[in-house]
C-alpha cells in the first residue's frame, strides 16, 4: 500500500478514507492484521492495522522488509496524446522503471494540457502493482525546445525517429550512464524539431524497426531495447 507519510520503525500513520476503505471493507482486515507499506523513498515496511474503520484507519511501522530499490537513471519524455493512450504510457513507463517521466510539448503535441495528479497517481498504482518500491515522478508539461536548451549535463538522449528505417542508427555503440528516451507525437517532430534533435551532441538516433508505432507502442518498444542495451 502506498503511503505519502515518512517511514520508520515504530511510526504511526493515518491512513485515508479510501485506504482503510480497501483495507477493512475489502481486504476484510482487522485490527493486529500486517501489511506492506512503501512511499517511494524508505523501502518496503511490515506495518501492523492499530485502528481499523471503514472511514478511517492507522498503521504502526514494525520493521523494514525491502530496502528502496532505485531503479537505473532513465527518462521518458513523450508528447501526451489521448486520454487513455496517455495513461498507458505512464502506467507502463512506471511499471518498466522509468526515474522520471516527463511529458513535453512539441510542435504538432495534441494535446497542451495535462492532468499531472492524476498521471502521478497512475505511476503509483503502476508501482503498487508490480511491488516496486520506488515511485517515478510526472512533472509537468514542459517544452521540448526548453529541455533541449538547458539539456543536463552527460545525459543521453535516445531520439525515437520512425524516417530513419534501415540505417544504421541504434544503441550499439551507447555507453551506460544517465539517458533519457524521446518519443514523438501522432504528427510526429517538425523539420526545426527534427534539425535540432540531429545537432545534438548529446541525442542518439534510434529506429525501432520498419514499421511506424503508434507513440504508446513505441514507448514500450523503446524502454525494453534501452533495458536490453543498457539497463541493469
Ligand atoms: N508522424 C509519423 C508518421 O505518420 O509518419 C508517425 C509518428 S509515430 C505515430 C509517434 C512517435 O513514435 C514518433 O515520433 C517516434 O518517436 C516513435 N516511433 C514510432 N515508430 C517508430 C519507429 N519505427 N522507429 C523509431 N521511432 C518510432
Amino acid at each position: 500500500l502506498y503511503v505519502s507519510q515518512d517511514l520508520a520503525a515504530g511510526q504511526t500513520l493515518a491512513l485515508g478514507a479510501d485506504q482503510a476503505r480497501y483495507l477493512v471493507a475489502v481486504m476484510r482486515l482487522g485490527v493486529g492484521a500486517r501489511i506492506a507499506l512503501f512511499n517511494g523513498r524508505d523501502g518496503e515496511w511490515l506495518a501492523e492495522l492499530t485502528e481499523a474503520g471503514k472511514r478511517g484507519a492507522a498503521a504502526r511501522c514494525v520493521a523494514q522488509t525491502a530496502p528502496l530499490a532505485m531503479p537505473p537513471d532513465l527518462w521518458l519524455l513523450f508528447a501526451p496524446i489521448k486520454k487513455a493512450r496517455t495513461d498507458f504510457i505512464v502506467e507502463k513507463a512506471a511499471e518498466m522503471g522509468a526515474r522520471r517521466i516527463v511529458p513535453v510539448q512539441t510542435d504538432y503535441t495534441n494535446s497542451e494540457r495535462i492532468r499531472q495528479d492524476r498521471l502521478q497517481a497512475h505511476a503509483v498504482e503502476a508501482a503498487e502493482q508490480c511491488g516496486g518500491t520506488f515511485v517515478p515522478e510526472v512533472t509537468g508539461l514542459e517544452k521540448l525546445v526548453r529541455l533541449l536548451d538547458d539539456w543536463p549535463e552527460g545525459r543521453k538522449l535516445m531520439f525515437c525517429d520512425e524516417t530513419r528505417v534501415g540505417e544504421a542508427v541504434g544503441l550499439a555503440d551507447a555507453a551506460p550512464g544517465p539517458w533519457a528516451i524521446l518519443i514523438g507525437p501522432e504528427g510526429g517532430f517538425s523539420p526545426p524539431e527534427r534539425a535540432r534533435l540531429e545537432a545534438a551532441p548529446f541525442a542518439h538516433v534510434v529506429s525501432l524497426g520498419p514499421r511506424i508505432l503508434r507513440a504508446d507502442t513505441a514507448a514500450v518498444a523503446a524502454m525494453t531495447l534501452w533495458q536490453m542495451a543498457l539497463g541493469d
